[in-house]
């Protein structure tokens, strides 16, 4: 097999910030024989995990290892190969059904390409039946079939033991700002542009073309990072947990009405709701059950979407207390922090302010209660309740 394409090149391109992530996939894909049947890709939320996944399975597939503009790098690229299967798991878990089916596609030879693949996609969210079905698959893998586990970190939380000691493990870092600056600008965003988008998103490549390209996330952000200097009082940090709850609500319900709308008509055209005829009476029992079901899983699909919204200011709000106690330990210490990059630098304003009224222990304090709201969200109690908590925690002192 060839091996012609650099790092630098074809599909490993779209890898960003992770060159020895990608010197060892390229090395991987020298030797079919001595292939690896099941991966597991690690890295923080927006470090690339399911894009190096990808771009491996089109250098696996493509007869020139990777060249990006072959048929078979272009289908799996855009999603559309044959014989290489995503999942993405929309809503908040991955049941066992769904890893059943995995696991029958799994079986199956590949019909064009070289090797039967699939990607999950958040494996973290595989039930525990799901991930024991796609374990015992692991175990003895079909031959020419090749599975890849993307995943936050190797803590059993995300990932089971026995998943994970079957499998070779990559692991991603947190790309450089400047890689992804780099890769916006090649995207056509003014280079100033695309510096504060990459400095601002935290190493998350997602982020950061969100913040180059959508003003409403740039309004957002910048919402969020206002909160911490407006809680002045008690009412204050109601209306600020009102705020950060209420435009959660709004991105998920933009976000949720095109896709429901769109999937809803389709199953009641698909299940002939509406239609007239015999055989519909008799239809129309299972078909309540089919739409019951599909609303089941926008609804869980909607809360992950909010709860990845709220996920998201919340991160921030620590990034932001994170930098006050950066600068209140540099100003009373002159410690060689002098250099610690700020998660964000454009608001170092906001964080010396910060970091003169509540110190570096006063910062690492919130940064603390931020934690236990994100813990409280994922343990289902009430955004409302989570947020109120934690913006009454984060009330500045008079
Ligand atoms: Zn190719």
């Amino acid at each position: 097999m060839s091996t012609a394409v650099a790092a630098t090149e074809g599909v490993w391109t779209r890898v960003i910030g992770q060159r020895a992530v990608v010197e060892e996939l390229r090395t991987a894909i020298t030797d079919p024989t001595a292939m690896t049947h099941a991966w597991l890709f690690t890295g923080p939320p927006g470090s690339g995990r399911s894009v190096a996944a990808r771009a491996f399975a089109a250098a696996l597939q493509c007869p020139d290892g990777g060249d990006g503009t072959c048929h078979a790098c272009r289908t799996v690229l855009a999603g559309t190969h044959a014989d290489v299967t995503v999942i993405v798991p929309d809503g908040l878990s991955i049941g066992v059904a769904e890893a059943r089916e995995l696991v029958r596609v799994a079986g199956r030879s590949p019909s064009q390409g070289r090797w039967q693949m699939i990607i999950v996609e958040d494996a973290d969210r595989m039930s525990e039946s799901a991930a024991n079905a796609v374990l015992k698959m692991i175990e003895e893998p079909p031959p020419r079939t090749v599975v890849m586990l993307c995943a936050p970190s190797l803590h059993p939380d995300d990932v089971p033991v026995t998943i994970r000691s079957r499998c070779r493990v990559v692991a991603l870092r947190t790309p450089p700002a400047a890689a992804i600056a780099e890769v916006l600008v090649g995207d056509g965003v003014d280079p100033a542009l695309a510096a504060w988008s990459a400095a601002a998103s935290g190493g998350h490549v997602g982020r950061a073309r969100r913040l180059a390209r959508d003003e409403e996330a740039r309004l957002a952000r910048k919402a969020v990072l206002d909160v911490p200097l407006r809680l002045v009082s008690l009412g204050a940090c109601m209306e600020a947990a009102d705020d950060l709850v209420g435009s959660a609500k709004e991105e998920t319900e933009a976000a949720t009405e095109v896709l429901d709308g769109a999937e809803t008509e389709a199953l009641k055209n698909s299940l002939g709701v509406g239609a007239r005829g015999p055989g519909v009476v008799a239809a129309a029992r299972g078909s309540a059950g089919q739409l019951k079901e599909l609303e089941r899983r926008q609804k869980s699909r909607a809360t992950r979407i909010g709860r990845d919204a709220l996920d998201r200011a919340l991160v921030d709000l620590a990034g932001l207390y994170r930098d006050a106690m950066v600068l209140a330990a540099m100003s009373s210490g002159g410690s060689p922090t002098a250099d610690l990059p700020l998660n964000h630098p454009d608001r170092r304003a906001d964080a010396l302010e910060l970091a003169r009224r509540i110190g570096a222990e006063g910062a690492l304090r919130r940064i603390d209660a931020i934690l236990d709201c994100r813990t409280a969200l994922e343990q289902n109690v009430k955004p409302q309740f989570a947020l109120e908590a934690l913006t009454v925690a984060l009330r500045l002192p008079a």
